[in-house]
């Protein structure tokens, strides 16, 4: 199974992606926590990738495009993978498309998780992410077993700096202009699927397992 999420920041991608990637045994490829990861160490691509996060813009594709591709070509996923937070403009997507032609594969289903922006302000302040391991819970709608350690790892808990309300707004604007465009293009390929996101958890989990079949 080849998947991508897509959606706004704050609309479940994350969420989801771990979900359907431990049922479906396949690894989750998450760019944001690629970044995250290559911040913590203060690689190059960390402090190149900090400057554009920290104003809510997209990092430059040609940051991110040959990341993927490698990554796709490792031997984890060869049956399949989710992509959680690329492509995120047009450009990234076709550069997608020719690196999964090389590797003489495609894309199963782009699956769309819709909630409106009113609701996405009231999520994001309520994240907090576990900066170890990228899980993600909400302080009311997935709140940790113990408040601000992570249930999976013991990690510490941090609301991110990109998760401040003016950032969001930010976020949510780029959101709009370079990747909502994405919809279209893979409604055009006949793989785009979309979900309510606005319902719970399990609820959205559900509905994307139907889709997907067994
Ligand atoms: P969210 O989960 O809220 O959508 P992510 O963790 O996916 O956020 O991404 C955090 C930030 O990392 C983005 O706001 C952007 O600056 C950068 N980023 C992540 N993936 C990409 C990508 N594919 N292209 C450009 N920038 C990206
Ligand atoms: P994304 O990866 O799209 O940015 P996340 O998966 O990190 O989004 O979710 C954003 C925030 O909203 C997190 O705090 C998460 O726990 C919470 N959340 C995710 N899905 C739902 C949902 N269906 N209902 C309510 N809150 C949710
Ligand atoms: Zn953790």
């Amino acid at each position: 199974m080849r998947l991508i999420m897509l959606g706004a920041p704050g609309a479940g991608k994350g969420t989801q992606a771990k979900k359907i990637a431990a049922i479906y045994n396949i690894p989750h490829i998450s760019t944001g926590d690629i970044f995250r990861a290559n911040i913590k160490d203060k690689t190059d691509l960390g402090l190149k990738a900090k400057e554009y996060m920290d104003k809510g813009l997209l990092v430059p594709d040609e940051l991110v495009v040959d990341i993927v591709a490698d990554r796709l070509k490792q031997e984890d996923c060869k049956d399949g993978f989710i992509l959680d937070g690329f492509p995120r403009t047009i450009p990234q997507a076709e550069s997608l498309d020719k690196a999964l032609i090389s590797m003489d594969t495609k894309i199963n289903y782009a699956i769309n998780i819709d909630v409106p922006d009113e609701n996405i302000v009231r999520r994001m302040s309520g994240r907090r992410a576990c900066l170890k391991c990228g899980a993600t819970y909400h302080i009311n709608y997935n709140p940790p077993q113990v408040k601000d350690i992570c249930d999976s790892c013991t990690g510490e808990l941090i609301l991110r700096d990109d998760d401040k309300e003016e950032t969001v707004l930010k976020r949510l604007d780029i959101y709009h202009k370079q990747t909502s465009p994405l919809i279209n293009y893979y409604e055009e390929k006949n793989t785009l699927v979309t979900v309510d996101g606005t319902k719970n958890i399990d609820d959205i989990t559900k509905s994307i397992v139907e889709i997907l079949g067994a």
